[in-house]
């Protein structure tokens, strides 16, 4: 069980079912278009103005999914695109580009930068939607199904049971929903708080050391039957899933 504390309530307010989705524009009425229409989607939306907002936001909480403009104050999208790609807390962050330009090699050269996919203006908003759940599924296939294979492992939310490399490993509630959490997120690095609000839940006051104790005991279920370590610790940053 979690060690319960007297502390302070931490303020948090956002859900964890919805994808939360950063869109870096400074375009207003294209804005206002892509919010509505993603949050229509499901999306959680927060709007960023320019490419320097972009990253200190990024920075605060971590999105499920960015559509990044091209053209934009501050600092471009391809810039962003690139220092969001340079860290290991970001590098996995899904990126959806937005351009005016249509020369092929300025699309190859975002490719190369790191985004995930592209678009160019004027597009239409089914279209946006489509590309970002394409990408949402390639890289979080296991957002919506009961059984879930990632590397070695499969995790089985309906039986509740966990296998690698054909042993059953046996895990606490905790470490389940951990791991639950971290294969619906693959490779993306969370950091103590973060996974305190996942898995835990916002309204339940445990110390951010409770979650190392829970990694432990996480890491040592896996390890058991063998194979390698699939949890990245990051230095001051927190924990991550290898695949
Ligand atoms: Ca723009």
């Amino acid at each position: 069980m979690p060690l319960a504390t007297a502390e302070a309530p931490r303020v948090n307010s956002r859900s964890t079912t919805r994808p939360f989705a950063l869109v870096v524009e400074d375009e207003l009425p294209l804005v206002e278009l892509i919010k509505y229409n993603l949050e229509k989607d499901g999306y959680e939306v927060e709007v960023a103005r320019d490419g320097e907002d972009a990253i200190l936001m990024v920075e605060e909480r971590q999105p499920d999914i960015i559509v990044l403009d091209w053209m934009l104050p501050k600092l471009a999208g391809i810039e962003v695109c690139r220092r969001l790609r340079s860290k290991s807390v970001t590098r996995n962050v899904p990126i959806i580009m937005l351009t005016a330009k249509t020369e092929e090699a300025d699309r190859i050269r975002g490719l190369d930068t790191g985004a995930d996919d592209y678009m160019t203006k004027p597009f239409s908003m089914v279209e946006l939607t489509a590309r970002m759940r394409a990408v949402l599924r390639r890289i979080r296939p296991a957002l919506a199904e009961d059984k879930v294979e990632i590397g070695d492992i499969i995790l089985d939310r309906t039986a509740h049971r966990v296998v690698r490399n054909g042993d059953e490993i046996h895990l606490g509630p905790t470490e389940f929903r951990l791991l639950d959490h971290f294969i619906q997120h693959p490779g993306r690095v969370f950091s103590r708080e973060q996974l305190l609000d996942a898995v835990w839940g916002s309204d339940v006051y445990v110390e951010t050391r409770t979650v190392d104790v829970h990694i432990g005991r996480l890491r040592k279920a896996l390890l058991k039957v063998g194979g390698e370590d699939p949890i990245r610790t990051v230095r001051s940053a927190g924990y991550a899933l290898n695949v």
